[in-house]
């Protein structure tokens, strides 16, 4: 959908934008004027690691949840053992950080620069139909992905890359449309304690 027509919580609508009006995460590193959001900046990821900073707004995360946005393949993982009671985990890394619940779910609507930042130079090992899941809307089995919000993570710093694991899904939010969230993100943003407080 348009990204104008989202909802923006406050820490998004502070941040950069390029030259169309995206806001720029804070995840996104720089080239001149132009924000590559191919690209993952590695001394931010590693701060977010470190320092518990949402990798869209880049403000501070309370103790706590916090929240990614899935692709098909890993939705329908969590889904299925979440049904089964199992316990689950994220084995494959990913060089996606994580971030707030409200950040999260505006990122899955303005799809794909934001929800998918590190999609299309992941690791080997993310599925191609990672991508392709939440761009073909509404027609892959299982739903395009899903907003999660996890217990906990671990992460790992290695000189060229931050890798991120997800324990533990306490809220799963598929959805099959983006616009699905729209709604829970103008719930979320509603909320007087929302969960991005000023630093
Ligand atoms: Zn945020």
């Amino acid at each position: 959908m348009r990204f104008d027509a989202v909802p923006m919580p406050s820490s998004v609508a502070a941040r950069p934008q390029d030259s169309r009006g995206y806001p720029v995460p804070a995840i996104t590193p720089w080239e001149g004027e132009e924000p590559q959001f191919a690209l993952t900046d590695h001394g931010f990821s590693a701060a977010c690691a470190r320092e518990r900073l949402c990798s869209v707004c880049g403000r501070v995360m309370p103790a706590g949840t916090v929240w990614r946005v899935v692709g098909a393949t890993e939705s329908a993982a969590i889904g299925e053992a979440l049904a089964a009671g199992r316990p689950y985990r994220n084995l494959a890394p990913t060089l996606e950080g994580p971030g707030h619940r409200a950040c999260m779910l505006y990122a899955s609507m303005v799809c794909p620069y934001l929800a998918r930042p590190n999609a299309r130079r992941g690791l080997s090992a993310q599925q191609p139909d990672e991508l392709t899941g939440h761009l073909v809307r509404g027609t892959v089995r299982g739903g395009t992905g899903a907003v999660v919000g996890f217990a906990d993570y671990e992460y790992a710093i290695t000189p060229s890359q931050v890798l991120f694991r997800f324990l533990a899904p306490v809220e799963f939010l598929p959805h099959t449309q983006s616009e699905e969230h729209l709604g829970l993100l103008r719930a979320e943003l509603d909320r007087a304690a929302g969960p991005v407080q000023p630093r």
